[in-house]
């Protein structure tokens, strides 16, 4: 039987075992961590096809979209297929949301221009004061990636027999070989390095050569809402952030706006999103700062700089913020949408989804790991 090691139980890392274990690969995962605790369980749980471009990401979206919906329903994971509103309170966010909707009649039929009182049906809390209009999406999912990231190891034991072994450090790889903290080697036919952002213990050089970086979001999360809110909710700033908007022709003069109007949201890469977990709480943010050396303290003038504009979209019944965090996850500088580098024969590293890992990951290491 062929075999594997993958380490990192992050959701690279648990799709890579995923994928590996369904062609009939012995999966042995190694995560240094009791619990995976890293960027995975740090974010939205946002499962967002709408902010891949169209074509082949997309198209893996979707794919990783179909697998998550499956893997939670098996495994008895809480997810929501809300889907999304980007609502646009200004004529230049309409014009790139009818751009975005006219270009992608055909290729996604997900998506419709909404008018103020068909946003109401969708969203209890969306402000529909000054609203011109929303792109609604049906293609989004949250799950609660601290529930998910948490349950799906013991999903795939049952389903796929792979073995999981947290608290484990892998300190050295070679071809068919690893090292663990204990000084132990263990064989497989191939290895998969899914280490998020830990660029500093296997294979340094060539994440020193890769072009990747860090990249730090402030989050927020709010007391229990006392209703469901309905869809995920995010306004124009947003579409200045996903590769789904960018090529658009009206895109620069609201780009141009924001710049002129609100130069310190676009200076920390600020735009907000919300989404509501099963317990009701509404996870918010975020902001972007890049770099190796991040500074590994939050700035509450950044977190109230996302209040003040989630304030200008979303009213909340219960705003209270009840925690903060934040995460960091691998980005290429280059504008690659991730890394997949074989530094010896056998061995593969995968990371560097950036901001859409929880979107692309189970689709995209399909697709890797199909093509071996
Ligand atoms: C705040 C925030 C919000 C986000 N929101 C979203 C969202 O809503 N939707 C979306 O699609 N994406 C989102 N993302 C991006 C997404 O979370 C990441 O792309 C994804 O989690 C990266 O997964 P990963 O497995 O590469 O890294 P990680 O989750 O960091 O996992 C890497 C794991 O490897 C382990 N590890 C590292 N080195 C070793 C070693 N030597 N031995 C053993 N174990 C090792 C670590 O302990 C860690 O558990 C967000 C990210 C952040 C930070």
């Amino acid at each position: 039987m062929k075999s594997a090691i993958v380490i990192g139980a992050g959701i690279v890392g648990l799709a890579t075992a995923r994928a590996l274990a369904i062609r009939g690969y012995k999966v042995t995962v190694f995560e240094r961590s009791q619990q995976a605790v890293g960027a995975s369980v740090r974010n939205f749980g946002m499962v967002w096809p709408i902010g891949q471009p169209t074509g082949e990401l997309y198209e893996t979206a979707l794919r990783s979209r179909a697998i998550w919906k499956e893997s939670c329903t098996e495994a008895g994971i809480w997810h929501n297929e809300n889907g999304s509103l980007h609502l646009a309170y200004h004529d230049d966010e309409w014009a790139v949301l009818e751009e975005f909707v006219a270009e992608n009649q055909v290729l996604r039929p997900a998506v419709s221009l909404l008018l103020k009182k068909q946003v109401r049906d969708k969203s209890a809390v969306a402000v529909l004061k000054g609203l011109r209009g929303a792109l609604w999406s049906s293609d989004e999912i949250i799950v609660d990636p601290r529930e998910a990231i948490a349950k799906l190891p013991a999903y795939f034991t049952q389903k796929y027999g792979v073995e999981f072994h947290f608290g484990v450090a892998v300190t050295e790889v070679r071809t068919g070989q690893v090292r663990t903290g204990d000084g132990r080697w263990h064989e497989a036919n191939r290895v998969f390095i899914c280490s998020g952002q830990d660029f500093e213990t296997l294979y340094p050089q060539t994440f020193a050569s890769s072009g990747i970086t860090r990249c730090k979001l402030q989050m927020m999360r709010t007391a229990a809402q006392p209703a469901r809110l309905g869809a995920s909710l995010c306004a124009g700033l947003t579409l200045t952030h996903y590769k789904a908007f960018e090529k658009l022709p009206s895109l620069p003069a609201l780009r141009k706006r924001f710049e002129a109007e609100m130069p310190e949201y676009l200076k920390w890469g600020i735009h907000v999103l919300v989404s509501q977990n099963q317990f009701g709480e509404a996870t918010l943010g975020d902001t972007h700062e890049y770099g190796l050396h991040l500074d590994p303290f939050d700035r509450s003038e950044l977190n109230e700089l996302v209040i003040k504009y989630l304030e200008t979209f979303c009213r909340l019944p219960k705003p209270q913020i009840t925690e903060t965090w934040h995460g960091i996850y691998a980005k290429m500088k280059d504008g690659k949408n991730w890394f997949h580098h074989e530094p010896e024969p056998g061995v593969t590293i995968l990371n560097g989804l950036g901001g859409a890992g929880m979107t692309l990951s189970f689709g995209l290491v399909e697709e890797v790991i199909g093509e071996l």
